[in-house]
């Protein structure tokens, strides 16, 4: 297999500043400080305009201004130093997987995902999935795993969101140019079509391959959109979870079996692989296939792909899991039960589960049954999950349930705000990023001056309305959004007063619109004339989902209720772009899931790190990270049974920790102007929340607890097994 390289910039880079090329298309880039200020510098104007994408940049820049850079001194010791610590990093045997691990250094471990997102200029992602994916990919690049993952190139990207007059959600697929991305196509030296088919159904599927660097770490991505298939075959790849169930088996299909696939043409023998959340299970059904077409029985094969399989399931519903009929099975995968030496029952039953109407093949069973391995992602979620799937289990008790659980972090340096990253560097160390799992390190924050941690703060806040207001102001010159309309997006807030921030998917059990249960009481918090309190939303909901848009469209109607005198603001289109922006800049991150549903949650470690202070429901991450010191929660004091109730009480709870507790601290300053209360608490916030919810521990976590015995357990199946590999038979099911 071949890299295809980008001759445009290629040929424009003055020799000088060649090494450009390599820099813009590796993600590190992304989460390096040095690296972004590199291309900011190199034009502003094309780094705010492209939002911050450095191959865009690279195209777009007019030869003459590179020329000019060459005669930069500064400009050339930046580029410099940026190509010394890329090339030092890339190339650094000594990082700490192969210090702790030297044995296990040459045996890949795979990574299956439906979404990634690494930056907003690669829009494979639609939510908290996509970003723990990415981010679990760069800390395993700066932890030197050897790791390389597996998903999707959807070409047109999850939707752009816009409002219409009503408030009502379109999605817009403005189709990606992987030429501007920084992708590479893979090619095999004879073939166009990258020689990788699946069959899907009775129609065999051409797939193409992009390669995304991402540190040391390599992201290959599956795109069916090549004239050798079929126009309908072109848009299983199209979008991120478009289309019905059957486009959807269709869809993890190419994920599973054309994923492993994938690799086998790489020449990539992973030793573990990881599925994240049940979408590419089917990959543990191509690797039995291999097995069994090497002659190896199916007992024998389940037990090797047991053994190196780790599963991590995200869902705490049981309705949220993917399952498909088996009518859907049968159409798929009828010539493929024979391989395996079963019939249909016995395959049906590897993922038969009723989940409460009839019985349909699920994937998270199949993933459960196929590894010996698996978590959920938070305690909490992780005994929701023992508990939502004891029946595979019969005989033991649920605490025996063999699910663990690994709580998510988000990646620090990905969405440290500038102006925290050098408060950090200079009063906790200026190695903090290497040394950030460190909990004694997180002490010294208190080195921070109260004055300077909150300016850091301040600063950010004014950053994200700049960046609120610009966008305005872009909407009315380039849509021409009438005024009224542009009421929504929060150009009458007021960057002195007390701002929350609500930020995700508007699934419908995360209540966006919790807070507007009782707008008299909302609306005197937000009338106080000397302590106001202004919110800002943002989200997309599933283009499906019309629930979803409902509630979009009612906070859309609070943002011009003149009642609420343009204190509500709803920004739109978040993406990872502008949840950048807000989770430094807001001074809450409010978070209102119904109660066991999130299963982790990560925009709030996201804020906490930034000094921003966490307001929610005991759920998910939260439930385990909140010390009663370090940000708020929302408790009711009665527990309610019904769903209306336990809105009702959520909601009073909500009310009054504001109105006793939020407002008063914000509210609270001394002759400085400065709320000590408030910083003492962002402080607490920061030490406790950035050394445990970070990627780093995670990533750890799932190496120590998870990818080494996976490891271990297949070497060592595999040693044992090779005499007499058919001798041994064991049991089947667990
Ligand atoms: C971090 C992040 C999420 C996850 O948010 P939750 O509140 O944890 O659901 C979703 N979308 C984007 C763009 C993010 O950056």
């Amino acid at each position: 297999m071949e890299r295809k390289e980008s001759p445009i910039i290629k040929d424009k880079l003055p020799p000088r500043l060649a090494c450009l090329e390599e820099l813009a298309y590796n993600f590190w880039w992304s989460w390096h400080r040095s690296a972004r200020d590199l291309f900011k510098q190199l034009d502003r104007t094309l780094w705010a305009t492209t939002r911050h994408n450095p191959v865009r940049i690279l195209l777009e820049t007019p030869q003459q201004n590179l020329e000019r850079l060459t005669h930069d001194p500064s400009f050339l010791r930046d580029y410099d130093a940026v190509i010394r610590e890329l090339r030092q990093e890339i190339q650094n045997g000594d990082a700490w997987y192969k210090q702790t691990y030297p044995e296990l250094y040459h045996s890949p471990i795979a990574y299956f995902s439906a979404e990634f997102g690494l930056h907003t200029s690669l829009p494979i992602y639609s939510g908290g999935l996509g970003v723990l994916s990415g981010d679990h990919t760069k800390e395993a690049s700066d932890l030197g795993l050897p790791f390389v993952a597996v998903g999707f190139l959807y070409e047109q990207g999850y939707f752009r969101q816009r409002l219409d007059h009503s408030g009502w959600q379109e999605a817009i697929y403005p189709p990606l140019n992987p030429k501007e991305v920084a992708l590479r196509q893979i090619t095999a030296e004879d073939d166009a079509c990258g020689a990788i088919l699946v069959d899907v159904g009775d129609r065999t599927i051409c797939l193409q391959l992009w390669e995304a660097l991402v540190g040391r770490a390599r992201l290959y991505l599956i795109d069916a959109g090549v004239e050798e298939n079929a126009p309908w075959d072109r848009q299983l790849t199209a979008r991120l979870y478009g289309g019905d169930h059957e486009m959807r088996i269709q869809q993890e299909i190419l994920l599973g079996i054309g994923g492993v696939r994938v690799l086998r043409a790489l020449g990539i023998e992973p030793q573990v692989w990881h599925i994240n959340e049940g979408h590419s299970a089917f990959m543990v059904l191509e690797r039995m296939r291999e097995y069994a077409a090497q002659g190896m029985g199916f007992d024998e094969a389940q037990r090797r792909v047991r053994a190196s399989t780790v599963f991590t399931t995200h869902t705490p519903v049981p309705a949220g899991h993917d399952a498909f009929d088996f009518g859907l099975i049968d159409k798929y995968f009828r010539d493929f039960w024979p391989q395996l030496g079963l019939d249909r029952d016995e395959f049906l039953a590897l993922g038969s589960y009723d989940a409460g109407h009839y019985p349909a093949f699920n994937m998270t069973k199949l993933a459960l049954m196929m590894s010996d391995h698996t978590n959920g992602v938070s305690e909490l979620h992780g005994q929701i999950s023992r508990r939502m799937w004891r029946t595979l289990w019969p005989d033991r008790p649920v605490k025996d349930v063999p699910i663990g659980s690994v709580t998510n972090g988000v990646h620090l340096s990905s969405w440290t705000g500038a102006a925290m990253h050098r408060l950090y560097r200079r009063y906790v160390s200026p190695d903090w990023v290497q040394r950030q799992d460190d909990p004694m390190l997180w002490s010294r924050i208190d080195e921070i001056p109260d004055s300077e941690l909150w300016e850091a703060h301040v600063y950010l806040k004014r950053k994200m309305f700049s960046t609120i207001r610009e966008r305005a102001r872009q909407d009315w010159i380039n849509r021409a959004t009438p005024p009224e309309q542009l009421l929504a997006s929060g150009i009458f807030l007021d960057p002195d007063a007390l701002v929350v921030g609500f930020a995700r998917r508007f699934a419908t059990y995360k209540r966006a619109n919790l807070i507007f249960q009782d707008v008299e009481r909302l609306l005197r918090l937000v009338h106080d004339p000397y302590r106001p309190i202004q919110f800002i939303f943002a989200g997309k909901a599933h283009p499906a989902d019309d629930p979803g848009k409902l509630t979009l469209q009612q906070i859309y109607n609070y943002t011009r209720d003149p009642r609420f005198g343009g204190r509500i603001a709803l920004v739109e289109d978040y993406d990872m772009h502008i949840a950048r922006y807000l989770v430094q800049g807001v001074d809450v991150w409010l978070n209102t899931p119904r109660r066991p549903n999130e299963a982790s949650g990560t925009s709030g470690m996201k804020a906490a790190f930034n000094g921003v202070l966490n307001l929610s429901i005991l759920d998910g991450w939260w439930a385990e990270a909140y010390n009663g010191r370090n940000g708020w929660a929302i408790h009711p004091e009665t527990e309610t049974d019904g769903m209306l109730d336990q809105d009702q009480a959520d909601a009073g709870a909500l009310y009054n920790v504001l109105e006793e507790q939020v407002v008063p601290l914000y509210y609270q300053r001394d002759r400085d102007y400065v709320p000590r209360g408030w910083v003492a608490m962002m402080r607490e916030s920061i030490r406790t929340v950035g050394p445990s919810f970070s990627t780093r521990r995670m990533v750890k976590e799932y190496t120590e607890r998870y990818y080494v015995p996976a490891l271990k357990a297949s070497m060592a199946l595999k040693s044992k097994a090779r005499p007499a590999m058919e001798a041994v038979e064991a049991p089947a099911g667990n």
